[in-house]
């Protein structure tokens, strides 16, 4: 008996047998676009970081006190 299992990507038939290198990704092409994504995603989250980290730096009226 083989569990069905769809990609996170395509929803296409996968495989999580160790066969698939992609698995649980049916291809390549469909784990690197989620890699891709993933990237994206944590690119975004760490840019929006940092520019929280800039509003907190005090300006220089706060050094003059
Ligand atoms: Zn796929």
């Amino acid at each position: 008996m083989t569990k069905k299992y769809s990609c996170p990507n395509c929803a296409q038939p996968s495989s999580l047998d160790s066969a698939n290198s992609w698995r649980p990704f049916c291809s390549e092409r469909c784990r690197l676009i989620d890699l891709g994504e993933w990237m994206n995603e944590s690119n975004k989250i760490a840019s929006t970081e940092s520019a929280e980290f800039l509003e907190h730096i005090p300006d220089d009226e706060e050094f003059r006190h």
